[in-house]
């Protein structure tokens, strides 16, 4: 028994994840059910990998002088994402943060509306990668709007308050898939805190929002 890759979800439904949740669903009580062709050997898509990464900027010291609340910029959309990815914060905090990395998605319900926080998997001790596990509730890429993962004070490597080039590389093989409404990038840093990083706010020399406590 084994976890369906995203990307063979999207292949078992034609290019969204209608039906899907189903389907992954089953990969943790049975047997895979797969309706349609597997990806063509040596094409499939292979999650990306957002490691702590070896390049970009000289890492934040955390003190970005922005301790007081949430930003208030931006509409009910930002705002209600950075509550999710706070949430998502404190389910991360709860693991094994500090030697290891986890992640999830940010999503909007399509019942209610609201944007939630995805379940939270383990990665590895210098990576994640989003699988099936982390769909749970969400039927269409489009409901994503945003994906959070965690940098670890003693995992080596990281860039550990800015998304690092390998987490860009994959967020953007992301949005390469259809995830057209990801537009926010979180990072919980080696200090413990959730910083807000927009598709184009790649520079890693200004920490980004301090949402910890939206
Ligand atoms: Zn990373």
């Amino acid at each position: 028994m084994r976890e369906l890759t995203l990307a063979e979800c999207e292949s078992v439904s034609g290019g969204h994840l209608v039906g899907c949740d189903s389907a992954c669903t089953v990969t943790r009580v049975g047997d895979i059910t797969v309706v349609g062709s597997h990806p063509p050997p040596g094409g499939g898509f292979v999650p990306p990998n957002m490691g702590g990464g070896e390049s970009g900027g000289s890492g934040g010291t955390g003190d970005d002088g922005d301790d007081c609340g949430c930003p208030a910029s931006g509409g009910a959309t930002d705002q209600a994402t950075r509550s999710a990815a706070a949430d998502a914060g404190d389910m991360i905090r709860d693991q094994n943060w500090e030697n290891q990395e986890y992640g999830g998605f940010l999503y909007r319900d399509n019942v209610t509306g609201e944007i939630k926080a995805g379940p939270i998997t383990g990665g590895g001790i210098d990576g994640w990668s989003p699988s099936s596990d982390n769909m749970l509730g969400i039927t269409s890429w489009s409901q994503i709007v945003g994906v959070i993962h965690n940098h670890g004070p003693n995992i080596e490597g990281s860039n550990h308050n800015y998304p690092s080039t390998k987490d860009w590389n994959a967020f953007d093989s992301l949005k390469g898939m259809g995830l057209t409404n990801l537009t926010a990038f979180y990072i919980l840093g080696e200090d413990g805190k959730v910083r807000e990083y927009k598709t184009d706010n790649r520079d890693t020399d200004t920490p980004g929002d301090d949402v910890t406590d939206c």
